[in-house]
């Protein structure tokens, strides 16, 4: 069904593209003044974020080497080292996916926000911010201060976890108990497995994320920070905005074609074509690097240096009362 609702959005916006007329260049460069000087005038932006915001939160981007998803889960030969977030495999077999929730929740319970996620808080601050789309499941951008509305965690979150058998809620605090001291969170009233409310492959994603037509068509800005989008359905979400509409990337690496050619349908209709490629040189700038310096530049050209660093200054020394409460 949600195929369905995509082909049907992409077939409507494809053809209104057509008669749209030529591409129109919007800003003054194609380089980071020209998205400083854009975004010091424009209010409709929209981020899209992805694990490299949180690495310098120390949390690890479960897909990259470095974190040995591999090594780690051999013992339990896996039909594939990715069942371990699949639904199917989780409802048979939930001890890998709980042998690395256990190196991750202590990590997830001490993580502090970056400056790139108060850059996206300051961002609202300045009536700027349209919506967050996050693929990220750790919650900081709430720790950060910004309002639970303007976030659509794609993915799921950590924050509450769901008992596979009577759907009975969990809050975090239940789940992190059981899971620093090694156990399978079980349901007190069924017994049966809970499952923490991130989404797990062969789920669907929450209902917030397929209302993005209604941002997407809004947005004038899209600021792609920390992900290679290689995840479909959300790397889709890039080629959702208007075809003039400048988008920048804030990564370490610029996009593969081979990742952005991930996606049949989008593909199909031309609407997603690669970051930066040779129909985009109008409105595509990656700045390439460590997400927080980018951030840190940005609100330095734009004067607003002062402010993001007392506004993390500031929030970092109440953060442990309100980690209390996730
Ligand atoms: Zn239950």
């Amino acid at each position: 069904m949600e195929y369905i609702r995509i082909l049907k959005y992409l077939v409507q916006k494809n053809v209104s593209s057509v008669f749209s007329g030529k591409s129109q260049q919007k800003l003054n460069s194609v380089d980071m003044d020209g998205i400083v000087n854009f975004l010091a005038e424009t209010n409709e932006v929209i981020v899209m974020t992805g694990a490299g915001i949180s690495t310098n939160a120390n949390i690890p981007d479960f897909r990259s080497e470095s974190f040995g998803l591999y090594n780690r889960l051999q013992k339990y030969n896996l039909p594939h080292t990715t069942a371990v977030f699949t639904l199917k495999y989780f409802k048979e077999n939930p001890a890998p996916f709980y042998d690395i929730a256990h190196e991750m929740y202590p990590v997830l319970q001490n993580a502090k926000p970056t400056i790139t996620h108060y850059f996206i808080k300051l961002l609202d601050q300045k009536g700027k911010l349209l919506k967050h789309y996050t693929q990220n499941i750790d919650c900081l951008e709430e720790l950060a201060g910004l309002e639970g509305k303007k976030t659509v965690q794609a993915h799921g979150h950590i924050k509450t976890g769901t008992c596979l058998g009577c759907q009975k809620s969990f809050d975090f605090k239940f789940l992190k108990d059981k899971v620093i001291k090694n156990e399978i969170p079980r349901c007190n009233e069924c017994s049966e497995t809970i499952k923490p409310d991130v989404v797990l492959f062969g789920e669907s994603l929450p209902k917030e994320f397929w209302n993005f037509t209604s941002d997407f068509s809004k947005c004038k800005l899209l600021i792609i920070i920390g992900t290679s989008l290689a995840v479909q359905p959300f790397a889709g979400l890039a080629g959702q905005v208007d075809l003039n509409c400048p988008r920048v990337l804030i990564n370490r690496d610029q996009i593969g074609d081979s990742e952005m050619l991930g996606s049949f349908l989008t593909n199909l209709f031309h609407l997603n074509p690669e970051f930066g490629s040779t129909s985009n040189t109008h409105r595509d700038v990656f700045l390439e690097g460590d997400c927080d310096k980018i951030c840190l530049q940005l609100a330095e050209k734009l004067g607003w240096k002062e402010e993001l660093l007392k506004l993390m200054d500031e929030n970092n020394r109440n953060i442990e009362e309100k980690k209390s409460k996730i």
